[in-house]
C-alpha cells in the first residue's frame, strides 16, 4: 500500500446532505478540496472494499493486468466506485497495452478534476473523481487523438454499467 509521503490535515468541510445522510469530514488521505459526496475515513472503510479504499482513498495504484474492466470492450459508463457518478464512457475507452482500463478523455469537462503529485521522481497529472474526490489514476500525454491524452485509470475505482455511452 502506497502513503503519501507528508500527512495532509483533514479538512472540516460543511455538513453536505447527499440521499439523506449526513456526512460532516472527509478522510486525510483524499484530494484537496472538498467535494459534493464527502465521507470519514471510517465511513470510506465501510462502504468500499480494501482494495477500493486503497485506490481511491489513499491513491494506491492496483497491478497491471489485474482488473477485469481492462480489456472490456462493452457499449457503457464507467462509473466511479466511491460515488456512483460517471466518470468514463465506453466511447473513449483504448486499449494503451499498459495493464489498466485507458481513455482519452472523461465522460464530461467537469466529471473528474486532477492535481500535480510527486510521489515518484516526476511529477505526474493526478486524476480524481470531481463528486468524491476519489483517486482513479493518472492523465498522461501519449494518448492517441482527438486529445491525446491517456487517462490511466484503476479498474478497482470503477464500476461498469452496459448501455448508454452519455451520462444524462
Ligand atoms: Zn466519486
Amino acid at each position: 500500500m502506497i502513503r503519501r509521503s507528508f500527512i495532509k490535515t483533514g479538512l472540516a468541510v460543511a455538513a453536505a446532505t447527499v440521499g439523506g445522510s449526513v456526512f460532516a469530514r472527509r478522510g486525510a488521505d483524499a484530494a484537496e478540496g472538498s467535494f459534493p459526496v464527502s465521507h470519514t475515513a471510517t465511513e470510506w472503510k465501510k462502504l468500499l472494499t480494501p482494495d477500493q479504499y486503497a485506490v481511491l482513498r489513499e491513491e494506491a495504484t492496483e497491478r497491471p493486468f489485474s482488473s477485469p474492466l481492462n480489456h472490456n470492450k462493452k457499449a457503457g459508463l464507467y462509473s466511479c466506485a466511491g460515488c456512483d457518478t460517471p466518470v468514463y464512457s465506453s466511447a473513449a475507452k483504448f486499449d494503451s497495452g499498459t495493464g489498466w482500463p485507458s481513455f482519452w478523455e472523461p465522460v464530461s469537462a467537469t466529471a473528474v478534476a486532477s492535481h500535480t503529485d510527486y510521489k515518484l521522481i516526476y511529477p505526474r497529472t493526478e486524476v480524481h473523481c470531481a463528486t468524491c474526490g476519489g483517486h482513479l489514476g493518472h492523465v498522461f500525454d501519449d494518448g492517441p487523438q482527438p486529445t491525446g491524452k491517456r487517462h490511466c485509470i484503476n479498474g478497482v475505482a470503477l464500476k461498469f454499467k452496459p448501455g448508454a455511452t452519455e451520462a444524462s
